[in-house]
């Protein structure tokens, strides 16, 4: 896990308790995308997937150090429009008419998902090269997800892939595949094979349909492991070979954002019951839902806070596991369990590291920026 810098812990403390913040740290993500940029294969560009951390800020950051931005519903297509970004490739399976026409306008390559998406598209009157997202008929390698050689709403059947190609309606032009198929990937060497596969199964695919192929996407899935503070690692990506007039996308998203990213959250009470001692915050899963949806313990460092204003007795602990649980009147309101501190007391923060993606974008009240539903009271 990346280490709290001074100005970030100084930045902590400064707030009015109780304390409760994410903290995004926009030098580490320059940093990231920098030592990303410098493993890629010739001929290889990067967007930043906004879903991963939507924060303006972040988005805005991504924006100048990487080569575009992927984006999935109008919100962070209005978001990546706004970021300055270079470059913008949409996706997604569900897009409106309205998401269409605005990111014909914004000049966006699409990722086209399903047949009926090119119809609808070409009633807009679009003239524009696209790529078709395919589901290919083999699996991925193993991750988190897996969104390929398996039934999913992803992308194009691989099996009606030449009845698609055949059919293409008059304005649009095939120019690549999308093939964006795993996330958390934490095998280099694995991806490294993904992505020679992926480029080779575009250029055949290209050349039987008589596609001009400009564009192969991977897609994103470079993986952090958030129980042991590694990453996959890089270094066989950059034997990749892309061939002359391609170029290969990647859109990582978690791998760019995880590590600039802190939640911080003040030790309200601590208490031991039934044999267990809880740790209970001022925050908890609905703002990072991460640990619970993925059934894990995320690990944390405690940032001491000595300040103490109050008139009544402070309260500690030593030596001793704690589950660290939010403020929701739910049981599933945990974000780490059995974790070992030696000495924490109430007011102390809690900081749990690599929580710039997926971390408040994912806890369900703004994940992925659609409109919200319609509130009808009869
Ligand atoms: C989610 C997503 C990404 C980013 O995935 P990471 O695992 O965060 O790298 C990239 N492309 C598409 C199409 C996605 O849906």
């Amino acid at each position: 896990m990346p280490d709290l810098s001074p100005a970030a812990a100084a930045a902590l403390r400064a707030l009015p308790g109780p304390r409760c913040a994410y903290l995004y740290d926009t030098a580490a993500l320059r940093a990231r995308a920098a030592s990303l940029r410098a493993a890629l294969p010739p001929r290889t560009s990067f967007l930043y997937a906004v879903k991963a951390n939507g924060h303006p800020d972040v988005v805005r950051t991504l924006a100048a150090v990487t080569d575009g931005l992927e984006v999935a519903s109008g919100g962070e297509l209005s978001l990546a429009v706004r970021a300055g970004a270079r470059r913008i490739v949409f996706g997604g399976p569900a897009k409106t008419d309205a998401e269409l026409a605005a990111a014909l306008d914004a000049g966006a390559l699409l990722n086209v998902e399903s047949p009926y998406e090119l119809r609808r598209l070409a009633a807009l009157g679009a003239r524009a090269d696209i790529c078709l997202r395919v589901n290919r008929a083999t699996t991925a390698p193993s991750g988190s997800h897996t969104m390929t050689g398996t039934p999913t709403p992803f992308g194009i059947d691989e099996a009606q892939l030449p009845a698609v190609l055949a059919d293409i309606p008059a304005g649009l032009r095939v120019i690549g595949f999308h093939l964006h198929a795993v996330s958390n990937n934490l095998d280099g060497a694995a991806h490294a094979a993904f992505l020679r596969d992926a480029i080779t199964w575009s250029a055949r695919t290209a050349a039987a349909y008589g596609v001009n192929l400009h564009v192969v996407n991977a897609g994103g899935g470079l993986g952090v492991d958030y129980r042991t503070g590694a990453s996959i690692d890089l270094t066989p990506l950059s034997s990749v070979t892309v061939p002359d007039g391609v170029e290969l996308i990647l859109e990582p998203g978690r791998y760019l954002a995880a590590d600039a990213g802190w939640y911080a959250a003040e030790v309200l009470d601590l208490k031991t019951t039934h044999g267990r001692t809880f740790a209970v915050l001022r925050g908890g899963t609905h703002h990072f839902r991460l640990p619970a949806a993925w059934g894990y313990s995320h690990p944390f460092d405690i940032l001491p806070i000595d300040d103490w204003p109050h008139p009544y007795l402070r309260l500690s602990v030593t030596g001793t596991d704690v589950d660290a649980v939010g403020e929701l009147c739910t049981p599933r309101d945990v974000l780490t369990r059995g974790r070992h501190v030696t000495h924490l007391r109430t007011g102390d923060l809690l900081v749990f590291g690599r929580a710039g993606a997926y971390g408040w974008d994912i806890s369900h009240h703004d994940f992925l920026r659609h409109d919200p539903p319609t509130f009808l009271t009869l």
